[in-house]
This record gives C-alpha cells, structure tokens and sequence, in this order.
C-alpha cells in the first residue's frame, strides 16, 4: 500500500510514475472496475465545492498527483510526494507498455474527430497498440445507452475518458457497474495534445512548473481558470495552520 496524503480533503497517492504504472497493472490483472483520477490543483479545489467529485475521488482506486501544485501541496503539508503523475504522460507510458500486455484501449471523449486522431498518433508513436474502440464526448442523455454497449463490446482492458472535468468523473463513476471495464481513467485534455488541436507547453516550461501559464497563454478562455491556483495555495496554507 502506498501512503495516502490528504489535501484539501481528496487523498493522493504519494507514489512515481513507474509505481502508477505498476499499480495499474495490477488493477487490470484484478478486473474489477477501478477509477484513476489525476488531480491536480484545480481538480482538488473545485472537490472543496463539490461533495459529489470529493466522494468520487476518495473512493477511486488510484489519485495520482498531477501537477506542481499537487506535488507542492503535499510537501507544505509535510508529506511525501515523490514526483508528478501528470494525466497525459500517464496515457503515454500505459500506451507504451500496452503491446507487450497485450492491453485493449478504449478513447472516450473530445470534439469529433479529435479522438480517431489521437488513435492514430497512438498506433505510429506504439507499433502492435490495440485501440479498440472511439467515441467523441459530446453527446446527449438518449446517447449514453448506445455508447455503453459500444465501450463493453469492445472489452476494453482500459477506457480513457477525456471529457474534462467533473464531468469524466461523475460519468465513469455513474457507469462503473455496468461498463466493467477494468481500469477506467478520466485524462481531461491528453486527446487535444495527442491529435495536435493542443500544444503542451515546451520542456523547460514544465521543468520550470510553469505548464499552467503556457496552457492559458495558448488557450486565453482558460485564463479565468488561473484564478484555481492562487485560491488553492491559500487554501493548503490555512488549511496547514488550522491543523496546528
Ligand atoms: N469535452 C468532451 N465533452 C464535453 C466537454 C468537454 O468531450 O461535454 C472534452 C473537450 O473537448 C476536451 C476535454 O473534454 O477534449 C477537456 O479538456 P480540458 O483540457 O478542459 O480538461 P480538464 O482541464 O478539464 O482536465
């Protein structure tokens, strides 16, 4: 068992990317239909908002930390966090390892379009990956019964959702039971940056944890969401000395 560090009441895997990887692996070999989520710091403020999501999260089987902010906030609040598990370089090391395991991946989610093109990047960047199915995540309540059937005749080892969230959340929560898919995992925006639509930030941005600023930069609509962070820090911070 991995430590489990509590932050803003959502609790986080302190574990590496290569120990998520392993407990995903074994997550699959269990089949039981396990959530992973990826939270990073506006992920964990809006959870202080949203009882739904918090209850979500606490109950996945795997929270990894994505995200500087994460990381910071559990070593302010004295706790181990080896590193970042970032949502989209979790997909790119399950992606690269699912040949040799012979894992079925199935894309849920992004505009049309957009997710046939992450397929495709996925089989050139990994020879012999086996995606097994792809469904945009724009849909309506009259839709959901075609898509489920669709996710559980292809019989996914793992689904990925990109439909942002909480919205990726709640959906895979809400259809966990029916859909069995082994390991489920809500990965926001990894669909945009593999098709292209998206760019991530360049490698010193990301050494330098200012990933954020390059992603509101190129995407000025998600400016106001910079707000989360700030809001955040201050929150970890008198959550720390209302502790003590
Ligand atoms: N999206 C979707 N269905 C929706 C709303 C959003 O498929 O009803 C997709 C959207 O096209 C994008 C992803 O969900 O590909 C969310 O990306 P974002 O970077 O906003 O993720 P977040 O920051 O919420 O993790």
């Amino acid at each position: 068992m991995f430590e489990r560090v509590e932050i803003l009441g959502v609790k986080v895997d302190a574990l590496t990317m290569a120990q998520a990887v392993e407990k995903i692996e074994s997550l699959i070999s269990e089949k039981k239909s396990s959530l992973v989520a990826t939270a990073n710091a506006e992920m964990l403020m809006r959870a202080t908002e949203d009882e739904e999501l918090k209850k979500i999260l606490n109950s996945a089987e795997l929270v990894t930390a994505d995200g500087a902010g994460t990381v910071w906030a559990a070593h302010h609040l004295g706790k181990n966090m080896p590193e970042r598990v970032a949502g989209y370089d979790l997909v790119q090391e399950i992606m690269k390892i699912s040949p040799k395991k012979s894992w079925k991946i199935f894309l849920f989610g992004a505009a049309p379009t957009i997710a046939e093109k992450a397929k495709l990047k996925a089989e050139e960047l990994y020879p012999n990956i086996k995606i097994v199915g792809v469904r945009n995540g724009y849909f309506s309540a009259e839709d959901e019964p075609e898509i489920i059937s669709q996710i559980k005749k292809s019989q996914p080892d793992i689904l990925l959702a990109a439909l942002g969230v909480p919205k990726q959340e709640k959906w895979l929560y809400a259809h966990k039971d029916e859909l069995k898919v082994p390991v489920s995992i809500g990965v926001g925006g990894t669909f945009d940056v593999m098709a292209g639509v998206v760019k991530r930030a360049p490698l010193w941005m990301q050494k330098a944890k200012l990933e954020w600023l390059f992603r509101a930069m190129l995407q000025p609509s998600r400016a106001g969401r910079l707000i989360a962070l700030p809001k955040f820090v201050l929150k970890v911070v008198m959550s720390k000395s209302s502790e003590g």
